[in-house]
């Protein structure tokens, strides 16, 4: 049986971003010869719509901060939605225990899904690995 892996569900074609674009990702293909692909998209879980203003982490901090309380997520109007980022970190997390996941693809360059991401730093810190792809 193959492993499963959570996957940003930006690189599975699926219409989440905040511009509203569908990737041209051939990555579904390539890794779900290996695994089983269950795709989220941790902005939408958390109850943003597509497409949304672009969000950025305050102050030049991390995912980790956001989710210790030391910086905030606020998109382009300046509108605070921080506690979507972390709705949306926690529902991930969540889809990866119920699956027992271990490995996650997550999309590069996200306030969400990147390497210094809100949902990056939560499954970091559950010892799920991630591998982000660009
Ligand atoms: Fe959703 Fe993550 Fe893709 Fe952003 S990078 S659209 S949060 S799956």
């Amino acid at each position: 049986m193959k492993e499963k892996v959570l996957v940003s569900a930006c690189l599975c074609r699926k219409k989440c971003r905040y511009d509203g674009k569908v990737l041209d990702a051939k990555f579904k293909e390539s890794i779900g010869k290996f695994y089983r692909i269950i795709p989220v998209c941790p902005e939408q879980s958390g109850n943003l719509p597509t497409p949304r203003k672009k969000s950025f982490i305050t102050d030049s901090k991390n995912g980790r901060d956001v989710l210790i309380g030391r910086a905030k997520v606020v998109n382009e109007e300046g509108k605070d939605v921080t506690k979507n980022f972390i709705k949306g970190a926690k529902t991930a997390l969540e889809l990866a225990l119920k699956h027992k996941i271990k490995k996650a693809f997550l999309k590069s360059r996200s306030p969400s899904c990147g390497e210094k991401g809100v949902t990056s730093a939560l499954l970091k810190k559950s010892g799920i690995k991630i591998e982000w792809v660009d």
